[in-house]
């Protein structure tokens, strides 16, 4: 098939928009690639191979579709807006290996899914370019169900991608790091220009690949805990370690006894929250939860 008969290109996304009189929703967060290339980049990054199976967030009008249908052996891709439904019936015709499920992601039992449409692909990826009014809520939820999948290679906000993936010390560092980072080994593989979408978003896009961990890197003793801790210390990124913890635990504990659980595993309270790493993080939450209990 040449190049220009994908749907990834200005002239055919045009033409299929006129066609069925589509009006873009921004508050769905649509922004169309129209650029073979770049979608083929990022099926390179998330590691697709024939054997594959590939879940998608948000077909559109199928052009990431198409091209998973290309080079995996089967698409499973979660469609909110009723609209598009019959576009992609149209558009995906003749691709045997593609089921679009009419579900809001954020609602789906994604896991379900996968158990019932792919029965021998091996490895699974999630690949997509997602609707940026939710990315944060839509990661964090395929996450936090430990999915059977090995990656998640998505297109993102660079801003978001850049605090996903960022390491202490830096500017974007924070507990969005910490939370990304305790499931996944997470990297910016790619600067995309606004240019390949219609219509062009305000935002600059990054895409991200997060390679998802057997176990975490860390042992901490409940999760849930340990990812409130780390909030709290971020709360106000330019207050020490201890303000921010005297501020958090106001009715539980006083300065002198934060000072006190810091001294005792090694933290220097005066230090800020975007200099711990991980394992910090970890000593941190541990410790205070089992004084607690
Ligand atoms: N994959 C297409 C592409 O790259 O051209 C479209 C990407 S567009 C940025 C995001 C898509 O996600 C839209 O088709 C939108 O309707 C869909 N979407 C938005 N919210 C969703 C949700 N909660 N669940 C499933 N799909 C959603």
């Amino acid at each position: 098939m040449s190049t220009k008969k994908y749907i990834a290109t200005p002239y055919r996304t045009r033409e299929i928009l006129q066609r069925y009189k589509f009006s873009f929703k921004k508050s769905l967060g649509q922004n169309f690639l129209v650029d073979v290339n770049i979608l083929e980049n990022i099926i390179h990054h998330a590691g697709i191979t024939k054997q594959a199976g590939a879940l998608e967030v948000g077909p559109g009008i199928g052009a990431l579709t198409e091209q998973l249908a290309i080079h995996a052996d089967r698409v499973v891709a979660f469609e909110i807006d009723q609209r598009l439904l019959p576009i992609l019936d149209d558009t995906l015709d003749g691709y045997e290996n593609i089921t679009i499920l009419h579900q809001d992601i954020l609602e789906a039992d994604v896991h379900q899914m996968i158990n019932k449409y792919f029965e021998k692909e091996q490895p699974i990826h999630l690949v997509a370019n997602l609707p940026y009014y939710i990315t944060t809520p839509i990661l964090m939820k395929l996450l936090r169900e430990r999915l059977p999948v090995t990656s998640i290679t998505v297109m993102i906000q660079k801003e978001v991608a850049d605090r996903m993936a960022a390491k202490p010390n830096t500017k974007s560092y924070g507990s969005l790091s910490i939370a990304v980072q305790y499931y996944t080994q997470a990297e910016v593989v790619m600067h995309v220009p606004k240019s390949v979408f219609m219509p062009q978003p305000n935002v600059d896009s990054s895409v991200l690949r997060l390679t998802l961990r057997d176990e975490p890197p860390v042992s901490v003793e409940n999760e849930d805990y340990f990812f409130s801790l780390v909030q709290a210390c971020f709360a106000q990124r330019r207050k020490t370690l201890r303000n921010n913890l005297t501020s958090y635990f106001q009715d539980v504990y006083d300065k002198e006894m934060i000072t006190r659980l810091l001294e005792e595993i090694g933290i220097d309270g005066s230090r800020r929250g975007e200099s711990l790493d991980m394992q910090e993080f970890a000593t941190l939450a541990n410790r205070f939860y089992n004084e607690q209990r």
